[in-house]
C-alpha cells in the first residue's frame, strides 16, 4: 500500500486566504521535532511524506528535513503556494535537498479571482515561475485547487489555461472546501458553494484532462457529483485499497491517523449502488446541504476495477476482482468490529470523560467517522508551544487582523483561546 503521511512544518503563511482551514497557531517545529515524525513514517513503512503547512517554505530548516526524509528512503513531496519557489535559488536548493514532487496550490487562472482568494496581488505569475523553476530542477509538479464559491463555475477554464501554458503538468488535484475548520468555518457565507454549483464545470475539467492523457484526483466530493469519474475520488481510492493516512497537525489536534474514509450519509444513500466505496458528504460543520445527495445506479465493480487495475499505480497488489472482494469483505468486518469496540469503550467511560481529549483532537468526533480515526500507538509530540512561537503568533495575528479587515473576512478563533492559556502558563512558570 502506498501510504503517505503529512507533516505540517509551520502554521503561518505569507498569503491570506479567506478560507484557510489550517491557519496560524503558536506551535513551532525544530528539525529534531520533525525528524521524530519522519522516523515514525519510515518505521511504519510509509511510501512518502508530504511537507505542508501553513506555508512550509517559511520554515528555515525545510531543505534539511526534506533531505533527511529523502535519505531515509521516503518519497518527498511538498504542498506550497509557490511564492518562494518562484525564487530560482530557493527552488534549486529544494531540488538539491531531495524534494521530488511539488503540489502547488492555485485556485483560478483569473488574476482577480486568484488575488481576492489569496489576499495578495501578483500570486499567479509567481505560481507560474514556481512551476518552471521546479521543472528546471527535476521536481514533478501537480496543481492543487480548493473548490469554492468564487472558482466553482470555471474549473474547466482554469484547466484549459494550464494545459495551454504549462503542458508539462500531468496531474491535477481538487479539494472541495472544508467548511469545518479555521477561517473557512467562520467565512462560509463568502466562500461556501452548493455541490451543484461545481458539478458541470468539474465534469468538463475531468473530461479535458482525460482527453489530453492527464491524471487527476478529487477529494471531499460525494460520488453522486462525479459519477462519471468516480475512480478518481481520493476517498474512494483509499476505501478500495484500504489505505491509511497520518497527519501531524501543528496544533492541538496533534496526530490524527485516518483509516476509514466515510463522512456523512443520508437515508437516500442506502439505495445507492456505490455507497460501500463512497466517502459521502464531507460535512463536519453541517455546512453542505444533505438534500443535495442523490443515489446513483452504476456498476460499482467497474469503478473498483479501474482503481485496482490501474497500470500507473501498482501500489495495491490484489488485482483480480475476486481477490479484492474477499479482501474488502474482510476489511469491512474488521472495521465494524473496531467501531463496536470503540462504542463499547466509549459507553463504559464516565460521562465526565466523554468528549474529552480524543474527541476534541481528531475528526473522530464525527459519529460517521468514529471508527475512522485513531491516534497512532505512540505518544509523539508534534512541535511545541514556545515563548518564541507565542511571540510569532501574536505578531502574525496582529497583521492578519489588518488583512482581514482589508479583505472583509472574519479571523478564525481556533488557537486563540489555547494561545492565551499557554501564554498564561508560560508566564507563570517563568515567574520568580
Ligand atoms: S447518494 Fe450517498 S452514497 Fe450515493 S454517491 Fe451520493 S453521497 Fe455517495
Amino acid at each position: 500500500m502506498a501510504n503517505i503521511g503529512y507533516i505540517q512544518v509551520v502554521r503561518h503563511c505569507n498569503h491570506f486566504c479567506g478560507f484557510c482551514s489550517n491557519p496560524t497557531t503558536p506551535y513551532v517545529h525544530t528539525f529534531d521535532t520533525m525528524k521524530v515524525l519522519v522516523d515514525d513514517f519510515v518505521a511504519r513503512d510509509y511510501f512518502g511524506v508530504i511537507l505542508t503547512g501553513g506555508e512550509p517554505t517559511l520554515h528555515p530548516e525545510l531543505p534539511r528535513i526534506a533531505g533527511y526524509a529523502r535519505d531515509q528512503g521516503l518519497h518527498v513531496r511538498m504542498i506550497t503556494n509557490g511564492w518562494r519557489m518562484a525564487d530560482a535559488d530557493f527552488a534549486k536548493q529544494m531540488g538539491e535537498a531531495g524534494l521530488q514532487h511539488m503540489h502547488i496550490s492555485v485556485y483560478s487562472h483569473k488574476p482577480d479571482v486568484e488575488e481576492s482568494l489569496r489576499g495578495l496581488p501578483k500570486t499567479l505569475p509567481r505560481a507560474e515561475a514556481a512551476v518552471d523553476n521546479a521543472a528546471a530542477h527535476g521536481i514533478a509538479v501537480n496543481i492543487n485547487c480548493v473548490i469554492n464559491r468564487l472558482n466553482c463555475d470555471h474549473l474547466h477554464e482554469t484547466i484549459a489555461w494550464w494545459i495551454e501554458r504549462h503542458p508539462q503538468i500531468r496531474h491535477f488535484v481538487w479539494n472541495n472546501l472544508d467548511p469545518s475548520m479555521g477561517r473557512a468555518e467562520v467565512n462560509q457565507d463568502q466562500f461556501l458553494h452548493r455541490l451543484r454549483d461545481f458539478e458541470w464545470s468539474l465534469a468538463e475539467a475531468c473530461r479535458l484532462l482525460e482527453q489530453s492523457g492527464r491524471t487527476y484526483r478529487v477529494e471531499k466530493v460525494p460520488l453522486c457529483y462525479m459519477a462519471d469519474f468516480a475512480w478518481a475520488s481520493t476517498e474512494t481510492r483509499k476505501i478500495v485499497k484500504g489505505e491509511e493516512r497520518i497527519v501531524h497537525f501543528l496544533d492541538d489536534k496533534q496526530t490524527v491517523r485516518q483509516t476509514t474514509w466515510g463522512h456523512r450519509y443520508v437515508e437516500a444513500c442506502r439505495h445507492c449502488t456505490v455507497q460501500p466505496i463512497c466517502g459521502g458528504l464531507f460535512d463536519k460543520g453541517d455546512a453542505y446541504d444533505p438534500d443535495e445527495l442523490t443515489p446513483i445506479f452504476v456498476d460499482m465493480d467497474k469503478i473498483v476495477a479501474r482503481i485496482i487495475q490501474d497500470p500507473s499505480d501498482p501500489s495495491y497488489k490484489l488485482r483480480s476482482m475476486p481477490a479484492w472482494k474477499a479482501d474488502f469483505a474482510r476489511r469491512q468486518v474488521d472495521a465494524r468490529q473496531a467501531a463496536e469496540h470503540a462504542q463499547r469503550r466509549a459507553s463504559e467511560r464516565p460521562e465526565t470523560e466523554r468528549g474529552g481529549a480524543d474527541q476534541a483532537a481528531s475528526p473522530a468526533s464525527d459519529p460517521n467517522t468514529s471508527a475512522a480515526t485513531a491516534r497512532p500507538p505512540s505518544d509523539m509530540k508534534v512541535g511545541a508551544v514556545t515563548v518564541e512561537g507565542l511571540r510569532m503568533f501574536n505578531r502574525k495575528r496582529r497583521i492578519e487582523g489588518i488583512q482581514a479587515e482589508r479583505h472583509g473576512v472574519q479571523l478564525e478563533t481556533d488557537g486563540v483561546t489555547r494561545a492565551g492559556a499557554v501564554e498564561a502558563s508560560l508566564a507563570s512558570s517563568t515567574d520568580p
